[in-house]
């Protein structure tokens, strides 16, 4: 085929790549051939797979295929609308009621995506001349909300509840609103934030109190009821944030509230306003992903999950790597640079082991690591097969 012609306007970017390069960040995303499974099949290679979010293994439920398959039989393949105008569904109400009863709430607003979820509702309750305080690491999609809020954005160190505690009783009165948002589970270490001491300030200094639950859902409380659920802080937190992407092996994100908070949502939440709806089969499987929960089905495979999370966790430490302050099913393996990371990385991947690297900027310089996610679905095996291969190349590279 002969090279379509194109204008010159774009090529400053092959410049800006090559910057990229230099820097020796760039994405090449592995291409996953079949299922999103335990052992699956990335780039032709059969490996143990420590890079899903996939935590329960819903993606592949019999009940949520078929969930998705007789809902496209009956309503089609898409919503052909935004939800404010003719693309709200009898599903989409289904799913909002189910989740609402699941998570303990008077109502939730489902959005397209978790990150959709952040943006539209952080934009939408603070504005000019209010405050946002926001943890250091909170996720992209929090930190794009804020900033498209106007709001003034005061960052508070990680985890350090006195550190804000201080910036509050600076700076509070200078605002007419203040939102306090945090990551519960934080996506690149696996820690949790101290959701009580954080409500306790919240309350202290009258800050409107957002958590974000995209690796809670379905991992944190009883049969994965979230952040809230785990701590106890039923209606104590104004706004949590779900999502169906992650461990409910479907997509969207939701907020989960009072009344006139989903009331106020509906009105002001711009991608929510100006997206096109969840097709059918999606909402279908997110529904069938929190019936599974709900059923004794879903305790069992959260406890299963904790289960594969403790023993590897426990495993790592006894080799010796550092773990860091993971608590969480996310447990990242700190190796230190960059170049460390990445070889570890490549020769796990090699040895039949996916983990990801994630390296400056993502994390700091010198906390380059790779980062391993366990699931309910891998089995002792498999968790043994990726320790055996850890060991082996963390001592050729020796980071052990
Ligand atoms: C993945 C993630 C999101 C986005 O959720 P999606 O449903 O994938 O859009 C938001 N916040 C955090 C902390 C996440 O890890």
């Amino acid at each position: 085929m002969p090279t379509i012609p194109r204008t010159h306007r774009l090529d400053f970017l092959e410049g800006e790549l090559k910057e990229l390069y230099a820097q020796g960040f760039v994405w090449k995303p592995r291409i996953l051939e079949g299922e999103q499974r335990a052992r699956a099949r990335f780039d032709g290679k059969e490996v143990v797979n420590l890079s899903s979010n996939n935590y329960l293994g819903l993606t592949n439920h019999p009940k949520l295929r078929e969930a998705a398959k007789r809902a496209i039989d009956q309503y089609g393949a898409g919503a052909g609308a935004v939800r404010p105008i003719a693309g709200t569904m009898t599903l989409h109400k289904q799913l909002e009621e189910k989740l609402a009863r699941f998570k303990g709430v008077e109502a939730t607003l489902v959005f397209q995506s978790g990150f959709a979820a952040n943006l539209g509702t952080i934009q939408a309750l603070v504005g000019k001349g209010d405050a946002i305080y926001s943890e250091e690491l909170n996720h992209g999609s929090i930190i794009d909300g804020c900033r498209l809020s106007g709001a003034e954005i005061l960052k508070w160190p990680h985890r350090n509840v006195e550190a804000l505690r201080q910036l509050c009783k600076e700076s509070r009165h200078k605002y007419r609103r203040a939102l306090l948002v945090t990551d519960a589970v934080f996506s690149m270490d696996g820690d949790i934030a101290p959701l009580t001491e954080l409500a306790e300030i919240a309350e202290e200094f009258d800050l409107i109190f957002m958590v974000d639950d995209a690796h809670a859902s379905g991992v944190l409380g009883r049969a994965g009821r979230g952040s809230a659920d785990h701590f106890g802080l039923h209606g104590r937190v104004d706004v949590q944030m779900g999502t169906l992407s992650k461990a409910l092996g479907a997509m969207g994100g939701y907020i989960a509230g009072s009344k006139p908070l989903i009331e106020f949502l509906i009105q002001k939440a711009r991608p929510w306003l100006l997206s096109t709806a969840h097709p059918p089969a999606v909402v279908a499987a997110a529904i069938a992903s929190v019936e599974v929960l709900e059923s004794s089905e879903g305790e069992q495979l959260v406890k299963k999950l904790w289960e594969n999370a403790h023993y590897f966790k426990q495993e790592l430490k006894r080799l010796g790597f550092n773990t860091g302050a993971s608590e969480t099913p996310i447990t990242p393996v700190i190796v230190g640079s960059s170049h460390n990371a990445k070889q570890l990385a490549k020769r796990l991947f090699e040895e039949g082991v996916f983990a990801q690297e994630i390296v400056f900027p993502m994390v700091a310089r010198d906390k380059a690591r790779v980062r391993t996610i366990v699931t309910a679905m891998h089995t002792k095996e498999d968790l043994d097969f990726a320790l055996n291969a850890l060991k082996r190349v963390g001592r050729e590279l020796e980071l052990i």
